[in-house]
């Protein structure tokens, strides 16, 4: 198995690392330890590098299966057994991190002022969308649903992990909105991304360390998705303050 390093350690943005095998087929390459986040949650996989020796090739795309973790290579092959350096692409993955934070905060914003669960979501480098059930939604509900969204961010709220055993996870109400109970009945650990006081949910995705270096951000659109359902999109509108 792969030691996923993106897990617990968010702001690694390189690693070395050997190769445990090669699919010659799909040009990929399983590494026993990665900083490369496989995609899943709606985060997109991430891009970045590797070399070997004096040859460096572009990862193209990330996987996971029951092995570990898969890195598509634009080159040549390294052997396995071999040493590799991995390094990602840093300014999107950390501008993922900062719109998957983002996410969790509109999902908490939502939460508090309509109890509403959310029902789907995927998200770009530096935009999101979020679909929820609203039935009550008017048209004062944007401008106030962004102005929170933003004031919630400035909070400068701390983002926490944490692994629950899956029988302590099943038994918490407050996980609920995040449907645990669809979950692989196989996972025995459940990791929690926990905006505290905000918001906590299942997830496995990559995040800031607090919701302040997201910067500020912009509902883009707020459409309706049949009766009841509303999808909001929002961008991150600028870059966080440095420190
Ligand atoms: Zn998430």
């Amino acid at each position: 198995m792969t030691e996923k390093i993106y897990s617990t350690r968010a702001y690694e943005r390189s690693m070395t690392a050997t190769v445990l095998d090669v699919d010659t087929e799909a040009g990929a390459v399983l590494l026993d330890r990665t900083v490369f986040y496989p995609g899943g949650g709606g985060q997109p996989h991430d891009l970045g590098s590797i070399s070997t020796g004096s040859d460096r090739y572009d990862v193209v795309k990330v996987t996971q299966d029951d092995r570990g973790v898969w890195h598509w290579i634009d080159g040549q092959l390294p052997a396995p057994g071999a040493e590799v350096v991995g390094e990602l692409d840093w300014e999107r993955r950390h501008l993922l991190m900062r719109t998957h934070t983002a996410m969790h905060t509109l999902c908490g914003v939502i939460w508090n002022r309509f109890e509403s669960p959310v029902t789907g979501g995927n998200m770009t480098p530096g935009e999101g969308r979020l679909d929820f059930e609203i039935p009550q939604w008017t048209q004062e509900d944007r401008p106030e649903v962004e102005a929170e969204f933003n004031r919630q961010l400035a909070m400068d709220y701390p983002i926490e992990v944490s692994f629950l055993d899956r029988a302590d996870a099943d038994r918490d109400p407050s996980l609920i909105r995040t449907k645990v109970s669809l979950l692989p009945p196989s996972l025995t650990v459940v990791r929690v991304i926990d905006i505290v006081g905000l918001d906590r949910q299942a997830d496995g995705g990559t995040h800031v360390a607090s919701t302040a270096e997201v910067g500020t951000v912009r509902i883009t659109k707020a459409e309706s998705k049949g009766k009841g359902f509303r999808r909001i999109r929002f961008a991150i509108d600028q870059a966080p303050t440095a420190g």
